[in-house]
């Protein structure tokens, strides 16, 4: 069966990788594990043996007929996982998930998944520079909106890289893998939607200064009673920086209603 480009799939082939995976995540009985995009089943497989109680979502029918197949006691859902209820299946109780995501999709599905309450950690293989823009340090090239993002959420650790050739077809770039753990941030966004709206025009013109970048969410004066330069550029503050900035246009939203 060939491999399809529109739902980014490369396939690992790679024995070592995919048992360093498992045993770097160490599912166990007890644990509730969502597998997004099995494909052909390489992490499926070893997932089912750790004797984990294990759905897998995947949208391409050709694979889901393979898998009932190859691993007929495995729950499949055929579903996009960028639609799929991951709510109603937390409302059971925590879950943990784990994927090698279809780089087509990671972004949206992670900034979907941060917003999900009761996952209990998170395995992916992403775009090695995926990875490096998660957990960029402010200050560096690398660190961006999905920095911020990601640092509010949860506690991201870089584990270890993946070459092309671990995978059927190949790349053209490296991959990672990294673990997230849900937490909560301290201080809290009072309304999440208002920092990733701000976290959007911050970034979305890296070169502006501040003032130029935030200049209709927040004032030069607001900004400096936050402690905040308006003269610097979007990437050197914080998230606790960003959480200050977002509550600042809240607190003023909700005394002008
Ligand atoms: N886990 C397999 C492996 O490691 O060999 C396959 C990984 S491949 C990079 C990504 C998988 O996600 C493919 O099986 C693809 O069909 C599936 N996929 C792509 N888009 C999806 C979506 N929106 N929802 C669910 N699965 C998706």
């Amino acid at each position: 069966m060939r491999a399809r480009k529109r739902f980014g799939q490369n396939f690992l082939t790679d024995r070592a990788v995919i048992t360093r995976i498992v045993a770097t995540m160490k599912p166990t009985p007890t644990d509730r594990v969502i597998e997004i995009g099995p494909g052909r089943g390489a992490l499926t497989a070893l997932l089912l043996e750790s004797g984990c109680h294990l759905e897998a979502i995947e949208i391409d029918r050709d694979l889901i007929a393979l898998l009932h197949e190859s691993l007929p006691e495995l729950n499949v859902i055929e579903a996009d996982a960028l639609k799929f209820d991951f709510g109603m299946a937390l409302s059971q109780g925590p879950v943990r998930i784990v994927g090698n995501l279809p780089y087509n999709i990671s972004t949206p599905l992670l900034f979907r998944l941060f917003a999900e309450q009761g996952i209990t950690d998170m395995h992916f293989m992403l775009q090695k520079e995926v990875v490096e823009r998660m957990t960029a340090e402010p200050g560096t090239r690398a660190y961006g909106r999905l920095s911020v993002m990601t640092r509010y959420y949860c506690e991201a650790t870089p584990l270890f890289s993946v070459p092309p050739t671990a995978f059927t077809p190949r790349p053209k770039v490296t991959s990672a893998i990294v673990r997230l753990r849900p937490r909560r941030h301290d201080p809290a966004a009072q309304d999440t939607n208002v920092l990733a709206s701000l976290l959007i025009d911050a970034f979305s013109q890296r070169r502006k200064t501040l003032r130029n970048a935030l200049g209709k969410h927040l004032s030069e004066q607001e900004l400096a009673s936050l402690g905040i330069d308006p003269g610097v550029r979007p990437e050197t503050l914080s998230v606790t920086d960003y959480v200050n900035c977002a509550n600042l246009v809240t607190e003023r939203k909700s005394e002008a209603q």
